[in-house]
């Protein structure tokens, strides 16, 4: 039996990455120079692709790095010299700020309840924090922010330099990247691409706060720091031999979501999301983890079991439906779902209907 996966991450690849991987092999992507031209052009229509995708200007730079984690390390590296804030409300959240600790930094933390978001309204940040981090999407909790919240936080924090985190969120949902210097995704989430690709992004403000770091003698990281992606960047070139496959097959996916349109697969997403919740509510066993509507993630669905979240898991195993469990130590009372672009409507509704048909 063929299994659909609902994980959040790794996920289901995207319907159309089985093909793009057998091309690739076949033109022997993976065995040409990662200095030759061919591997420019092919760097080069990625990187394109996602400033189309994301809709931003050229102030901005794109860098290939391993994951999302590495990423966490060289913003801390990078991005700030003393002091940074941080928004913790979850694990992935909450690791960010941990990485960050561990170069010395002072990272102060707005820490605040499992399944909800910082309220930007109260927030108190101090003035000497040069860089603010958000989660768009915590994937551990399924607590999201909106896009409201990013605008309050520019307006109210022009100075300061702000990261945000969009692993399990972009392109399905829709952010206005001019509000933040930073952000960054790895792959196997949202994309449905085989993991091993972070994707980093930074503005002009972000090069140049590296250089001053520079400038006050300050480590901030060899072949993947800001200044040496950069030199390579500008040439379609990576400091160190990339992930090409990974690099190729992000290309044909971008082009393919940007084919079939982005309003398009955020309609979906909006739709899909719509029919999960839909699905909780009408479940006996299952209720919101996330209280505030607004905050519910519309791509990492997280809610509470009053079952062990196994039953239900392996129910559905049964059938080939693959969801995922509750994060940590909630491991068992929740369970979560990814409503990613490769998740067809067909395929969530009938995951809505084996969900709605068990017998608990
Ligand atoms: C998965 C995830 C990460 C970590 O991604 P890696 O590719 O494992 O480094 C970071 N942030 C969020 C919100 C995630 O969901």
């Amino acid at each position: 039996m063929k299994k659909i996966y609902f994980t959040p991450g790794p996920s289901e690849l995207y319907f159309t990455v089985e093909e793009h991987i057998k091309s690739a092999l076949r033109q022997g992507f993976p065995s040409i120079s990662h200095r030759s031209k061919a591997y420019e052009s092919v760097h080069k229509s990625c990187v394109d692709g996602l400033k189309e995708m994301f809709n931003l200007s050229d102030d901005y730079h794109v860098f290939f790095c391993s994951s999302a984690t590495e990423i966490w390390e060289r913003i801390a590296q990078n991005l700030i010299e003393k002091e940074s804030c941080h928004f913790v409300n979850g694990a992935f959240s909450g690791k960010f700020k941990k990485i960050v600790e561990n170069y010395g930094i002072h990272a102060f933390e707005e820490k605040v309840e499992l399944g909800t978001t910082v309220d930007v309204d109260k927030v108190l940040i101090p003035e000497s924090a040069e860089l603010i981090s958000l989660t768009y999407n915590e994937t551990s909790t399924g607590a999201s922010y909106t896009s409201s919240d990013l605008i309050k936080i520019r307006e109210g924090f022009p100075d300061q330099l702000v990261s945000l985190d969009v692993v399990s969120v972009a392109p399905s949902i829709e952010i206005d990247f001019s509000l933040v210097d930073t952000f960054y995704f790895s792959v196997q989430k949202c994309f449905g691409l085989p993991a091993g690709l972070g994707v980093w992004f930074v503005n002009n403000r972000c090069v140049k706060k590296a250089e001053q770091l520079i400038g006050k003698n300050k480590v901030i990281g060899s072949y993947h720091c800001i200044p040496e992606l950069l030199s390579k960047a500008n040439n379609n070139q990576t400091p160190a031999t990339p992930n090409m496959l990974g690099i190729y097959l992000l290309d044909k996916v971008v082009q393919d979501m940007i084919k079939k349109g982005l309003k398009q697969i955020r309609q979906e997403t909006n739709y899909k999301s719509a029919l999960l919740n839909h699905t909780v509510e009408n479940a006996s066993f299952l209720s919101h983890f996330v209280p505030n509507e607004v905050n519910r993630s519309k791509t990492t669905l997280v809610v509470n079991s009053n079952v062990t979240s196994s039953v239900i898991i392996e129910s559905l195993a049964k059938k080939g439906l693959v969801i995922g469990t509750g994060y940590g130590e909630l491991k068992n009372q929740q369970i979560r779902i990814a409503n990613f672009p490769t998740h067809s409507k067909e395929q969530i509704e009938l995951l809505s209907d084996q969900i709605l048909s068990l017998n608990i």
